[in-house]
């Protein structure tokens, strides 16, 4: 903890890069650990395009389940310290691939009548809150699951929860603006992510190979840690108010 500090201190620009690990201690399930299970699917059967464009009806009903679990969690003390300190050092910023809205209430809790901007996260895999149209891309509302599935306003396509599923490419401007935000960072906290899923974990490498080090926070060892400059085992939740203050 105390190499981590001086390394935070010594740093200008720090970018962060969050995962499902963050969620964890909100009560959101990750997709590896256990309690991620619906009606016996696995996560990453769901969550692809394929599953939608076989049975849309099975993948909406898993994604409005998410989000009326979602909307009994809150933000923990890991996205508070971030969006505290992200709003006080404004550099850099916040980059993750978690769905669930969680950074961005933290962000506006946290700045309170002032400007969330500079802690709100670029969300790489979009935002499970919103809908958006599978055929125009038209974004809209989310509305509570009825008897029929959503449609387009514009083109009357079928709706989707505005998230990128497994073997979808990621929005070009969305990984372009997050691959160069870690590109001039000299700092890259990665924080409860198991650095499996491209292109989000060649973000941190971005900072390493321009030069910049990094700080992994997870309960475990991942494919990152043996290239992390410190390396913090324990609970977000807990680690973040430490490091951050
Ligand atoms: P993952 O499930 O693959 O890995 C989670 C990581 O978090 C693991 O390395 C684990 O050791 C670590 N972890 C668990 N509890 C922790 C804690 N309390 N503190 C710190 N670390 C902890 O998650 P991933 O790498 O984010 O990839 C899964 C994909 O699924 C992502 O693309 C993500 O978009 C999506 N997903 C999102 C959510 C969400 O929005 N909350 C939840 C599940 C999955
Ligand atoms: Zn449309």
């Amino acid at each position: 903890m105390r190499d981590a500090r001086q390394l935070l201190a010594d740093s200008a620009r720090v970018v962060a890069m969050t995962g499902a690990g963050i969620s964890a201690e909100s009560g959101v399930p990750t997709f590896r650990g256990d309690g991620g299970l619906w009606r016996n699917y696995r996560p990453e059967d769901l969550a692809t395009i394929g599953a939608f464009r076989r049975d849309p009806e099975t993948v909406w009903e898993w994604y409005a389940w998410r989000r009326s679990f979602l909307a009994t969690c809150e933000p923990n003390d890991g996205h508070r310290a971030l969006a505290r300190f992200f709003l006080q050092r404004g550099t850099a910023g916040l980059v993750t691939q978690n769905v669930d809205g969680l950074h961005t209430r933290a962000a506006r809790d946290a700045a309170g009548e002032g400007a969330p901007h500079a802690a709100l996260p670029v969300e790489m895999h979009g935002a499970i809150a919103r809908d958006r149209c599978n055929d125009c891309g038209t974004r809209a509302e989310a509305e509570p699951l009825g008897d029929s599935l959503p449609r387009c306003a514009t083109c009357g396509g079928l709706r989707r929860p505005d998230v990128v599923l497994f073997g979808e490419m990621l929005d070009p401007v969305v990984l372009d603006r997050a691959q160069s935000m870690a590109e001039r960072a000299d700092l890259c906290l990665v924080i409860g992510t198991s650095a499996v899923v491209y292109p989000a974990a060649a973000i941190p490498l971005a900072t390493l190979h321009a030069g910049g080090r990094i700080i992994e926070v997870n309960t475990e060892d991942t494919a990152l840690t043996g290239v992390a400059a410190v390396a913090l085992r324990g609970p977000a939740g807990v680690v973040l108010p430490e490091l951050l203050g």
